[in-house]
């Protein structure tokens, strides 16, 4: 194959959605809390907690929203030191600071997973809540942040937007935490354009970041657990909690749960193949001596929609030289750290003020680079976007050692 391939559309919406889009057009019940019950997000929420063995599922606007609420179903006071990995996207540490917490940063290491010394040194009786960002599904050690997490009491929120399908010991991936955060973003596995979504098995959370999020009046008595019957436990936390929460409003509407829906089914196909394709194009790029791929953690399984990999002894001028390279090629590559105003590089996250050097995570961003990988690609897709690859790196290189590799 010559002509890139497409990298940016995700796989077609499946056409079942079609049916249930247009009853919703002709009704106009686009608001999940117009019909009396089984509205589209009310369904999608107890398919997605059934799912993933959740009690409770809520889905809102965006996982951005998603984080905000769990941080205020928290009841943290203002200005709580919450931690987050250095290496994620800005919508972390936004929400945090929309939550009126604050966020420290902890350092990431060259394999995108959290720097464990650093981690415990500044997990401090003073911090209030975790955030583990599984960033581009790179899952840290759980079991260790876990242990220190339990012991200190300090509460775990999983933000596994870009991570649904991914497994730690074979167990779910948001659903190790106190509560898990997903989106429905269109660069995630399910698609809807925008939404997310939380799950988490404490009623008391569940209930608050229901309200939260929106559910005025007695419009609580609307949602339910998975096994479709109203839980007491909820029931008497949402009583508890009635009028004495701020509404902010963050609901989805059902047109996106229709959306999403029907590709609840297609989820498990979409994991395996975006790990297949992902350990394909590794396998490719690995032979190569100025590339590496980080190996997976031993008790994770993967569901990558993108690859990540790191340079090996080359100089910024080379490492840019290559992203220019591997565009005039047709890949678009990104060093996180080396395009201008990237919105994973931490130092660009200006409205948190200074976090210190994080010489580790800086270092890793300078040489770390991402390529989309769409579960939709097919074989002589994946070997043009390793060629090319591999070509670029050599490019710059004098030495060729990788393009006939
Ligand atoms: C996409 C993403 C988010 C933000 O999700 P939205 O639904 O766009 O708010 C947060 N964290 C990570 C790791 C992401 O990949």
């Amino acid at each position: 194959m010559d002509t890139p391939p497409n990298v940016h559309d995700a796989e077609p919406i499946p056409e079942s959605a079609r049916a249930e889009i247009d009853r919703l057009l002709q009704s106009g019940d686009l608001f999940r809390y117009t019909a009396p019950e089984d509205a589209p997000v009310a369904l999608l929420e107890t398919e997605f907690a059934k799912m993933m063995g959740a009690k409770y599922a809520l889905a809102v606007a965006s996982c951005s929203a998603a984080l905000f609420l769990s941080l205020k179903a928290l009841d943290l006071p203002r200005n709580t030191k919450v931690l987050i990995p250095a290496f994620t996207f800005a919508a972390v540490p936004s929400s945090v600071v929309h939550a009126d917490c604050t966020p420290v940063l902890v350092e990431v290491q060259d394999n995108y997973r959290i720097d464990m010394t650093d981690f415990e040194a500044k997990l401090t009786p003073d911090v209030g809540a975790v955030i583990i960002s599984h960033m581009r599904g790179h899952t840290s050690d759980m079991d260790a942040i876990m242990r220190l997490c339990d012991a200190a009491e300090i509460p775990v929120i999983e933000d596994a937007a870009h991570s649904l399908g991914t497994r730690w010991h074979g167990r779910k991936i948001g659903t190790i935490g106190k509560i898990g955060c997903f989106s429905f973003q269109s660069y995630k596995m399910l698609n809807a354009g925008e939404g997310g979504i939380l799950i988490t098995d404490d009623a008391e959370l569940a209930a608050r970041a229901v309200i939260m999020s929106g559910a005025y009046e007695h419009n609580w008595k609307k949602h339910k657990t998975p096994r479709g019957e109203n839980s007491t436990d909820l029931e008497d936390a949402f009583a508890r909690w009635q009028n004495k929460l701020p509404l902010y409003n963050t609901r989805l509407s059902n047109l996106s749960a229709a959306v999403i829906r029907p590709q609840l089914g297609e989820l498990d196909r979409r994991v395996t193949d975006g790990l297949r394709n992902h350990d394909y194009v590794a396998a490719k790029l690995e032979k190569c001596p100025w590339i590496s791929v980080p190996a997976p953690l031993v008790p994770e399984t993967r569901a990558p929609d993108s690859i990540q990999f790191n340079l090996i002894d080359v100089t910024d001028d080379e490492t840019r030289a290559f992203q220019e390279a591997a565009k005039s090629r047709g890949v678009s590559v990104q060093v996180f750290g080396m395009s201008e105003d990237n919105a994973r590089a931490f130092w660009n996250w200006q409205f948190i003020g200074d976090q210190g050097p994080l010489p580790k995570t800086r270092a890793m961003l300078s040489r770390a680079c991402d390529t989309r990988l769409p579960v939709r690609l097919k074989k002589p897709e994946l070997d043009f976007i390793a060629d090319a690859i591999t070509a670029a790196i050599d490019d710059v290189k004098s030495r060729k050692k990788c393009s006939a590799a």
